[in-house]
Order: C-alpha cells, then structure tokens, then sequence
C-alpha cells in the first residue's frame, strides 16, 4: 500500500466516524503483513477492536454521567464480611433486570453498613449494561429541584431525572424535608413510577417516613409507589467500619507480641 493509499484510507475511516480503526490501521497492517494474516481475518481484528473502544467509551461516558461521588466497583465491595446479605437476591440485583421491569431496591439500613458502596457496585453494573444511570443524594436532588422552580426551569429538570432508567437516591432520611422539597421529590418519583427504577439508600425504616416528607397521606401514596414490585434489602448487620476497627483491636500487635 502506498503512503498516498494509507492516508486516504485511514481520512475514509474517520469520515465513517471509524477512528479506531483508522488509528489501528497502520499497526493492523504492519502486523498482518508480518504474520501473514488474510484479508479477512484482518478486516475483523480492525473491526473488533473498534466495536471494544466504542464499548469501552461509552461505559466511561455513562459512569461520567453518573456522576458517582466515589467510583467503588462491584470487585471493591466484600461479600464475605456480610455473611448476612441474601446474596442470591443481590447477583440477582447485579443482573439488572430489576431495570428492565422498571423495579425499584430500597437499602434500609444504619449507617455504615455499606448501603451507598452497594448503591454505587449496582450504579456501574447499570452502566456496563448501558442503562443510563444518575447518583445523587436525596438532599442534593431536592435542592436542585427547588432551585429549579425559583427559575422556573422545573418542568425541564423533573424530565431530565424521568429520563434515567436508574434513578440511585442516597440518603434519603439523613435531613428532614421543607414541604415544599418532598412534594417536589414526590413529583419526581411519581412521574418515574413504572417508567424507570430508583434506588433508595435510607437510615430509615417506612414507619418513620412521614418524619421525612411531612404529610401522612402523600408519605403513603409514595411509600405505595415505591415499594411496589420493589426489592427491599435490609442491612441488619453491624456498621463495617465499626467491625473492621474492632477487628484491628482484636488483632495482635506486630510491636508487642505478648498481646
Ligand atoms: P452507608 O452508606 O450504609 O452508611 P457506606 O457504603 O458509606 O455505608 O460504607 C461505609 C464505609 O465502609 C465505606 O468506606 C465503604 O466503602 C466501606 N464498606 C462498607 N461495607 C463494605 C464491604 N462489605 N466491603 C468493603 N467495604 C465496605
Ligand atoms: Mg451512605
């Protein structure tokens, strides 16, 4: 091939928006000349390699949409200091069908216990799977919202988290809500009910809720919507980092080996 051939081809690929493949190209070709490859197992190593970085790129776009506060991937997270964890109903969560049937999961548990790092190992599961993912925290949401609607930009906001199929809500309980903050927090998830999933994180249990939203019978209405069909997973278990420091106590010390 040409030096003129190679250039033509390689602007041809970035027209078709192959770029990949046009910065592969010459590579490929050196590599496939010295191994002797045919035609065709050189057009689909080019085009596998493609089809890997526009993976690849998409899952960093969809984990960068997120906006995760803290990238913890599911490989971070340790099954074995949970024994208490119904793991079968978690890898079932880590599959993602739960989005698929506009499920919402509810983590109900102390603080501690591992509820956001979930929240996020689930978060990025939903992002490798291409699932258009949102973290934020309870508080966070409803402070956008209300500023939203001081600028009357509402309406735009409560479609852009409608739009998500996984709506991860952290925190939700941490701070007591203005009235007008849970009704525009129930607006939102009223509107994504069995359009899209949530995901809540929460030091609360339901009974305490209208503690949180105010009124009975909206807290009910709400409760209603989100724990219908909802995986529910109860963090019972001790806080980890009080565990792991306990651990560390319990350990002997390297300094003091009578101990
Ligand atoms: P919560 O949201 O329930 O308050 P976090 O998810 O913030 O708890 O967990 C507290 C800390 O402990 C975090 O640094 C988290 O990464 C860590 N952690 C909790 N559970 C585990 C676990 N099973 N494996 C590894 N780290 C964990
Ligand atoms: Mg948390």
């Amino acid at each position: 091939m040409t030096i003129g051939a190679l250039i033509e081809l390689q602007a041809n690929l970035k027209a078709l928006n192959l770029s990949s493949m046009a910065r592969n190209l010459e590579g490929t070709l050196r590599q496939a000349r010295e191994s002797g490859i045919g035609y065709d197992e050189f057009l689909l190593e080019l085009t596998a390699a493609e089809l890997q970085a526009r993976a690849q790129n998409s899952l960093n776009r969809r984990i960068r949409e997120a906006k995760f506060p803290l990238l913890k991937p599911m490989e971070t997270f340790d099954l074995a200091a949970v024994p208490e964890l119904d793991l079968r109903l978690f890898r079932d969560i880590a599959g993602c069908g739960y989005i698929r049937e506009h499920r919402n999961v509810i983590f109900l548990g102390r603080s501690g216990t591992g509820k956001t790092h979930m929240a996020t190992a689930l978060g990025i599961e939903a992002c490798k799977n291409n699932f258009r993912t949102r973290f934020i925290s309870c508080h966070a949401l409803v402070n956008e919202l209300i500023e939203a609607r001081q600028d009357r930009a509402l309406q735009r906001l409560v479609q852009k988290y409608v739009r998500y199929d996984l709506l991860i809500m952290d925190e939700l309980g941490y701070i007591p809500l203005s009235k007008e903050g849970s009704e525009l927090l129930f607006q939102v998830l009223a509107e994504r009910h069995e359009k899209g999933s949530v995901m809540i994180t929460t030091n609360l249990g339901f009974a305490d809720w209208t503690q949180v939203f105010g009124d009975p019978v909206m807290t009910a209405a709400l409760l209603d919507r989100l724990t219908h069909k909802a995986h529910i997973v109860s963090c019972t278990w001790e806080s980890y980092r009080l565990k792991q420091s306990l651990k560390e106590k319990g350990k002997p010390r390297k300094d003091n080996p009578c101990k």
